[in-house]
């Protein structure tokens, strides 16, 4: 399968969508979300489970519950944290395996946060393969990657612009939602403060680590033709149109072929 790849947020492009029946029972086993941190990638994993009705995974959260259940792996998962450390891929893809399984559903899963490297990647063709190899009644297609692309400068204002109020919790963003006065919170006129790892120089840094754990991946759905990369740097619901037109040429062409194989 060959997907169409560089997706132009264009309004042109931008039709009514019917929303895909979660009952759908072609389709990728999953839709993976790649893009930098402040891509937005969460934001619109959420839109596509919610609009679709599909199971959404993110990673994050099942980390965070298996750290907070104690369970074997969440205590090797924080025993490396500690140790400022990458948590082991077969410690990752362990918790995903058992939240997957515990899921037991048969639709697409749209991940969030994984895979982050190479291995995972690998890992997630495996695992769906023979997961819909044994027991599934309807086989789905291998995992589909969304890649947000957006320039660096865009990123930095994106991250480095963030504040939040020390009183009242509430987030701003100097370049996209700035408060009435600068620094200053709309509400009790505390002075907002910016979160210490949403400096310049460690936002480098988390782009730089980024780039060099997920570069692989990105290639990797690439050569095997299932990378859909869309045009990152337009407002959420022109990002999240034109994720909607290439999600549907891939279910459309995943239609076609399952009826051509059933001779329909
Ligand atoms: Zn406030």
């Amino acid at each position: 399968m060959t997907i169409e790849t560089k997706i132009l947020c264009s309004n042109r492009a931008v039709r009514h969508l019917e929303p895909l029946n979660a009952r759908h029972t072609f389709g990728p086993a999953a839709v993976v979300f790649l893009g930098p941190p402040g891509a937005g990638k969460g934001t619109q994993a959420r839109h596509v489970a919610n609009e679709y009705r599909f199971p959404h995974i993110s990673t994050g959260d099942v980390f965070r519950t298996h750290v907070a259940k104690k369970t074997a792996l969440g205590l090797q998962s924080a025993a490396s944290m500690r140790r400022g450390m990458l948590v082991p891929d077969e410690v990752v893809c362990g918790m995903l395996m058992e939240h997957i399984r515990d899921l037991g559903s048969t639709g697409c899963l749209i991940l969030d946060g994984f895979p982050r490297s190479l291995a995972q990647a690998k890992w997630l063709d495996h695992f769906l393969h023979t997961r819909t190899g044994e027991s599934h009644e309807f086989p789905r297609e291998a995992p589909v990657a969304i890649q947000i692309n957006i320039g660096r400068d865009q990123l930095l204002r994106r991250l480095a612009g963030r504040r939040s109020c020390p009183s009242c919790g509430r987030l701003y963003n100097l370049h996209f939602q700035p408060p009435r006065n600068p620094e200053i919170c709309d509400y009790q006129g505390a002075e907002l403060a910016m979160r210490p790892d949403d400096s310049e120089s460690v936002v480098c840094e988390r782009l730089m680590v980024h780039d060099q754990n997920t570069l692989p991946v990105t290639e990797y759905y690439r050569r095997k033709g299932r990378l859909l990369e869309i045009e990152g740097n337009d407002t959420v619901n022109a990002v999240r149109a034109a994720i909607a037109v290439g999600l549907e040429s891939v279910f459309a062409m995943q239609q076609h072929k399952r009826h051509r194989g059933l001779g329909i």
